[in-house]
């Protein structure tokens, strides 16, 4: 009897025609993060394995952060049919339950018994030699599912749940806006939740803006890396355009305008990386840049779709997720970003796009994104557990 982990796709198994597509990518994902360890993934007859000679609990830790998942279970392969109901019961010694209910399904149509019957024996057999138990059909302590296959039966009993949505990289990749916010990692989960791998950018500000700044989003990137497989981060030094615009620009525009800058650099590194849209953390009415009119003054100097997750969250279900997908205690660690650093008093909030293009012409902002794409930095963020000192050991 092998010890195995069983995974189940949920919203996958609706991918019809090119299910294999999305098979091949979850299983390379699997491979990708659990390549330190010594398993075997195998697709099999409609499902899923993971043989593993490595600590199981360690894999199942890191399953539980992979996309396309619905849910997985540690299954039991038995291959010898005689020796079904032995290690039934063996099994069963570990379990603590006061009502049971078997569950079969019979792949292996040459079986002569319908599932149903098979259920009754096997729950006859378990009755007879585990004492002050009983059989509750509804809401049973246990459930022990059994599947007979060509040329194995599969045992299983409780699901771990996973992460549902989509193998990340089957639906092409985006350029996620990463500040060290709340807002923008939570956003980037859930557009790597769809399958779309993400790269990353990040404005900075040196040196009104500081390291502290840049390690916190570091840190945000390699949360994101876990379920991403890995990041790039590119690094942008906004310093000369956010001080053109600082000197020349009236102040009520500063955020807007700033914004326009920052969405057409990433646009043209999206373009540059292949990402066929833009993620941010904009949420509607959350501060004067994010109202609909400021929406769309921003958004017109772009061609690329902008795509904002959170644009209908709460702050406060957005801060949930942040906790759940453990950023929280890092974006809110009180470096300042380039934003928050040259807010105005009186920001704009339903600003005119005239407006916007007459200011412009006060900076010569082409060649300053010219320059700053050219110099900026991009940073690769493995998956991997590091400790802080382990490219120096
Ligand atoms: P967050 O929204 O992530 O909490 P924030 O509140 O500082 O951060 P906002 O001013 O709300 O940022 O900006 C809206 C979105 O613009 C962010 O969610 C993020 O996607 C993007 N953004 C803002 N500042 C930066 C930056 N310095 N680098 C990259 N993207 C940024
Ligand atoms: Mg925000």
């Amino acid at each position: 009897m092998e010890k195995v982990i069983l995974i189940k796709y949920g919203e996958l198994s609706t991918k019809k025609d090119n299910i294999n597509f999305f098979l091949t990518k979850l299983k390379d994902n699997l491979l990708n993060i659990l390549k330190d360890l010594d398993v075997n993934i195998v697709y099999d007859l409609g499902r899923m394995f993971i043989y593993t000679n490595s600590d199981i609990n360690k894999v199942i830790d890191r399953v539980k952060n992979v996309f396309g998942i619905h849910e997985f279970n540690i299954a039991y392969i038995i291959d010898n049919k005689e020796d079904l109901n032995t290690y039934i019961l063996e099994l069963l010694k570990e379990k603590e339950f006061k009502t049971f209910k078997v569950e079969s399904k019979r792949s292996n149509k040459k079986i002569p018994k319908t599932s149903i019957e098979l259920s009754r024996d096997l729950g006859a057999l378990i009755l007879k030699n585990i004492p002050n138990i009983k059989v509750d059909v509804h809401n049973p302590d246990l459930l022990i599912n059994v599947e007979y296959r060509l040329n194995n039966i599969l045992v299983y009993f409780e699901a771990i749940k996973g992460l549902g949505g989509y193998p990340v990289g089957t639906l092409g990749k985006g350029l996620l806006m990463l500040s060290g916010g709340i807002d923008s990692p939570v956003a980037g989960f859930l557009t790597i939740k769809r399958g779309v791998k993400l790269e990353a950018i990040y404005f900075e500000s040196p040196p009104h803006t500081s390291r502290e700044a840049k390690d916190k989003v570091k840190t945000l990137a390699q949360k994101l890396a876990l379920y991403n497989n890995e990041i790039n981060l590119h690094v942008i030094n906004f310093t000369e355009i956010q001080e053109a615009i600082y000197k020349n620009i009236p102040h009520e525009y500063l955020i807007t305008i700033m914004r326009r800058m920052m969405y057409r650099i990433s646009a043209i590194i999206a373009h540059n990386r292949n990402c066929k849209v833009i993620v941010n953390g904009e949420s509607i009415g959350q501060v004067a840049s994010q109202t609909l009119t400021s929406m769309m003054a921003i958004n017109e100097v772009v061609k690329i779709p902008v795509i904002r997750p959170l644009a209908c969250f709460d702050k406060l279900d957005i801060i949930d997720l942040a906790k759940k997908i453990d950023t929280y205690e890092t974006s809110i660690l009180p470096y300042e970003d380039c934003c928050t650093i040259f807010v105005p008093k009186h920001p704009v909030i339903n600003p005119d796009k005239n407006k916007c293009a007459e200011y412009e012409k006060l900076i010569p902002y082409e060649e300053l994104i010219y320059q700053a794409i050219k110099n900026h930095e991009i940073i690769k963020i493995s998956n991997e557990d590091k400790n802080e000192y382990s490219d120096l050991l």
